[in-house]
């Protein structure tokens, strides 16, 4: 059971697990996320108070687990680092040229007059995955056109970008924004984030409504949610 509690600006979600034994015991995961192991009889609130005493303490050791694996994650732009692209893994190779990026077998070739400009290969790499996004979400949109026409729904524009945290959104002016970054995940997960934004044309809100209206169309959604969040794709 998860529960909530907030710390300044901060909201902490805990997970709850009784055992037989005298004290409470708080374990922050590299993920982030809380679990308080419980005596046996203690209550919710007792429970609380004592996660709200260790607050301090848990949104320390959240922030320092965020930048470790942000750090982690952050690609060098270096040769052999490992790319993403539609689930797929593929090796980064740099190498010296006229400025150029393509998809050769399972390498991501990038070819710059200087190997060791490193943010001219990552701007490079980026406007190449934003090129490709834009292409293979049109793509995706029209095969949901069905589904548009079939709950009378319409899209004004797609828009790609780069988005910080999110992978999508739904504008009141019907505009649906995708992170160029979901390119990189495979196409069931991208579909996904496509039909729920869709949803959003119709339900601006999370409610039954909106959850019906999703599992109607991607009636696969939470396993594709998990999958697009635990990927390695994510940074
Ligand atoms: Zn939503």
């Amino acid at each position: 059971m998860a529960r909530n509690i907030s710390y300044g600006t901060t909201n902490i979600t805990y997970k709850v697990e009784y055992r037989d034994r005298k004290t409470l015991a708080i374990e922050v995961h590299p993920d982030s996320s809380v679990r308080v192991i419980a005596p046996a009889g203690a209550t919710p609130e007792q429970i609380q108070a004592k996660v709200e005493k260790r607050a301090p303490w848990i949104a320390k050791q959240q922030r320092h687990f965020d930048s470790k694996e942000r750090s982690a994650n952050q690609p060098e732009w270096i040769s052999g680092e490992n790319m993403f692209y539609l689930g797929r893994q593929y090796r980064l190779k740099v190498e010296a040229g006229s400025p150029n990026v393509k998809m050769a077998g399972k390498y991501l070739r990038v070819s710059v007059p200087d190997k060791k400009n490193t943010s001219q290969i990552e701007a490079l790499v980026n406007a190449w995955y934003l090129q490709h996004a834009r292409i293979k979400m049109e793509e995706r949109i029209e095969k949901f056109q069905y589904m548009l026409n079939r709950e009378g729904l319409e899209v004004n524009s797609l828009i790609i970008r780069k988005l910080n945290k999110r992978w999508g959104s739904c504008t009141p002016r019907r505009n649906i924004v995708i992170n160029s970054d979901l390119i990189k995940a495979p196409v069931h997960c991208i579909d996904y984030v496509i039909i729920h934004e869709l949803c959003h044309l119709k339900y601006r809100h999370h409610g039954p409504v909106f959850w019906n209206l999703l599992n109607k169309y991607c009636p696969d959604w939470p396993k594709l949610k998990e999958k697009l969040e635990k990927g390695e794709w994510v940074n």
